[in-house]
């Protein structure tokens, strides 16, 4: 049995940190010793282009294609498609292939485990892979849904931002009861925290509040800092372009949050829970 655990970076709005939440962790799990593979599951290849790619379109081996073969049952060496990244992170990198892969996975048999079993293969090579998913909750990100242990809500701390998580979970708990009764929310992690407004704070304290007791709300708060944009633009994650930011403190603070879920994790299943 492998312990490797699949992470889902979710939420169906875009810009609110799933790509940057998914570099660095990534590479805040590796500097800890953990090996990881990152995935790039949103058809706007935008982990690649972080991961230094800069034109993801002209990849031939993705995790899309990759999706396709699994789709026509043929089968793939154990490393195709993958990159390595210079911190020390695997990435199967993503591309626009991917939305053709959602139209096809519509009339595709068992459409919603097709992921889960081109991961199924890569486990054993890894302590952590993460998804970084797609701003949608189309057939993609049930997929992803349905391969991952642990879904990370990414959130911005804003009003609009927060009404939308409700029909993540509700996604959620129908991938949970249907398919994947496994899958666990690890926790909703609040990004581009903006430290001088009453505003981000009353919303991440409401949310504790309201959702505390049932749903992780992550004690670590990433901070909104242009040091995080210039990273990806540069292609390497925070550790390397900022190391003593906030930043880079936050997401090594996640890391440490993150790989301590692991922990529990694997305590209770070897408990007989599963
Ligand atoms: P998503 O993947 O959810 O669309 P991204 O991670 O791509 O979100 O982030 C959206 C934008 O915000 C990007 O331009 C990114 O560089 C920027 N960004 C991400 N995290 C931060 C942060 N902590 N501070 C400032 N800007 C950030
Ligand atoms: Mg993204």
């Amino acid at each position: 049995m492998s312990n490797c655990k699949i992470i889902a970076v979710a939420n169906q709005k875009g810009g609110v940190g799933k790509t940057t939440t998914t570099v660095n962790l990534g590479v805040g799990l590796a500097r800890e010793g953990k090996r990881v593979l990152l995935v790039d599951g949103d058809p706007q290849g935008s982990l690649t282009i972080a991961m230094g790619i800069s034109n993801p379109d002209a990849l031939t081996e993705t995790i899309g294609s990759a999706m396709l073969a699994e789709i026509g049952d043929m089968e793939l060496p154990a490393d195709y498609g993958i990159i390595s990244h210079k911190e020390g992170v695997d990435l199967l990198p993503g591309n626009i292939e991917l939305s053709g892969v959602e139209v096809m996975l519509v009339n595709a048999l068992s459409r919603e485990t097709v992921m889960r079993n081109v991961l199924h293969r890569l486990k054993e090579n890894y302590d952590y892979i993460i998804i970084d998913c797609m701003p949608s909750l189309g057939l993609m990100t049930i997929n992803s849904l349905v391969a991952a242990d642990g879904v990370i809500i990414s959130s911005q701390p804003n009003y609009l931002s927060t009404k939308g998580l409700n029909l993540l979970l509700r996604s959620i708990s129908r991938v949970r009861r249907q398919i994947n009764p496994r899958l666990n929310i690890d926790g909703i992690l609040f990004t581009m925290v903006d430290s001088r407004t009453n505003n981000a704070r009353s919303i991440i304290s409401a949310m504790r509040t309201t959702v505390g007791d049932q749903i992780r709300v992550f004690g670590t708060e990433i901070p909104r800092s242009v040091r995080a944009v210039e990273a990806s633009e540069a292609g390497k994650s925070i550790f390397a372009h900022d190391q003593h930011g906030k930043v880079a403190q936050a997401y090594k603070a996640l890391t440490k949050e993150v790989s301590n879920l692991g922990r529990e994790t694997y305590r209770s299943r070897s408990d007989g829970a599963r």
